[in-house]
């Protein structure tokens, strides 16, 4: 029965299609405060407001001067000198030179800069060292090396981090227009969850899914909303669901499986969901569910219908399917133009114990040392596990080890393998 489920492969081009088609509507845009835009989405291209930079500038301490003059290591007078934040006073004329520091202008008719660990001064002259050389443009970023005035830099749709904060700033924007954050709606599900203060009695657990995927769904630029815990009967998702259908995305929780009490897939069915696909050949997180349904609300970002995932109950199948599969959709949703799973590979530390081959594409949770000497590519340990439901594994972890399910061949100590990052 499993072979007509979706490699992992097939889902993630089926969920990858999907994503590319929630890209052709925008979501609504907000404005914010440079300080506050890290994690964001651009929802308008960034331009660059002057040249960039916006005059010849010096990268060195040192000497500003005619590169071919100073090659001949002639005694240079110094005509003038200028500091960062100033313009020169002149241009330099021919046959001198012009002290300068790092990130000042260079003056006009200057075609490179002399380190000032290259030269000995005296008199009121400046020399090349002997063995030093000179080559026009060195130790000078020409105005508008980097962009012109008008210039795209970004486009709308990148995400903001540190690198995309600073280039806005050098452009003059103190605020950003970005795009709304999606809001996701999370319902665990399950007659054995209870909260986190509560005194566990025989059988419950604490629902720990719902702060994990709150986490997970902020990480990746969503607005989690957790719902209450609904109880395994088909009233209580119904009402659960009905109160998720104003979100942009809803994950579900538990109740996927092949159990008597998971009843998740008929109370969306009931719900009006269209089912992409209800499993995947993946371990953990195989009885995963992907589809769609109405949406009800303002439907202000123009959307009327809203993705959902329904995620194997167990932590560390959640987890993983969420990062394959969830993380894209949400994403696309906040009008992100990348956003998909994240591999690496890295050198496998240790031989992981031969299994028969199930068919299944595996995700285990792993160790990666990223902290490599030069030179010496990052190293993954497999962290022993108890399977899917193993939180303490989950926690020790940085990333997924992935088996791939044709692997024929043991893999062996030594061997460069595929990790998700998470
Ligand atoms: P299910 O998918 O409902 O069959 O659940 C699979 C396993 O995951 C069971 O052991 C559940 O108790 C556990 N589980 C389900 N939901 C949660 C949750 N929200 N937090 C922690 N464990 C859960
Ligand atoms: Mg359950």
């Amino acid at each position: 029965m499993s072979t007509a489920l979706p490699s992992y492969e097939q889902a993630a081009a089926q969920v990858a299609d999907f994503a590319a088609r929630l890209r052709l509507t925008r979501p609504a845009v907000e404005r914010v405060e440079l300080a506050a835009a890290a994690g964001r989405v651009m929802a308008r291209p960034l331009y660059a407001d002057c040249d960039q930079p916006p005059f010849a500038r010096s990268t060195r301490d040192g000497f500003a001067c005619h590169a071919r003059e100073a090659s001949t290591h002639a005694a240079l007078p110094v005509a003038g000198a200028t500091r960062a934040g100033q313009p020169p006073d002149g241009p330099l004329p021919r046959g001198a030179a012009w002290e300068i520091m790092t990130g000042a202008p260079v003056p006009d008719g200057a075609d490179a800069v002399m380190m000032i660990e290259h030269v000995e001064c005296g008199g009121g002259t400046v020399r090349l060292l002997p063995q030093r050389k000179l080559e026009p443009g060195e130790n000078i970023v020409a105005r508008g090396a980097q962009a012109r005035t008008g210039d795209e830099l970004l486009p709308a749709g990148a995400a903001i981090g540190f690198g995309q904060i600073a280039l806005a700033a050098s452009c003059g924007y103190g605020a950003l227009e970005v795009f709304v954050r999606p809001r996701v709606a999370i319902l665990s599900t399950g007659d054995e969850l209870v909260a986190i203060e509560a005194e566990l009695r025989g059988g419950q657990i604490r629902n720990s899914n719902s702060p994990m995927l709150a986490t997970m769904v902020a990480e990746a630029g969503g607005e989690p909303m957790v719902l209450p815990t609904a109880a395994d009967s088909a009233s209580a998702l119904d009402e659960s669901l009905a109160r998720a259908a104003g979100a942009d995305m809803l994950l579900i929780t538990g109740g996927v499986s092949a159990g008597k009490f998971d009843l998740v897939e008929p109370a969306l069915a009931r719900a009006g969901a269209r089912f992409h696909f209800t499993g995947v050949r993946i371990q953990p997180g195989k009885p995963l569910v992907f589809g769609e349904r109405p949406r009800s609300g303002d439907a202000e970002g123009g959307r009327s219908t809203q993705p959902f995932f329904g995620l194997p109950g167990n932590p560390v199948s959640s987890a993983v399917t969420f990062l394959l599969f969830g993380a894209p959709v949400l994403a696309a949703l906040g009008g992100r133009r990348d956003g998909g799973p994240r591999f690496a590979l890295a050198r496998l530390s240790a031989a992981p114990e031969r299994r028969p081959r199930t068919g299944l594409t595996r995700f285990l949770p792993a160790l990666c040392t990223f902290g490599t000497p030069v030179g010496v590519s990052p190293e993954v340990a497999l962290v022993p596990w108890q399977g899917s439901g193993d939180l303490a594994a989950l926690a020790r972890s940085n990333c997924f080890l992935v088996l791939p399910d044709d692997d024929h061949q043991p893999l062996d100590a030594g061997a460069m393998v595929r990790i998700l990052l998470s």
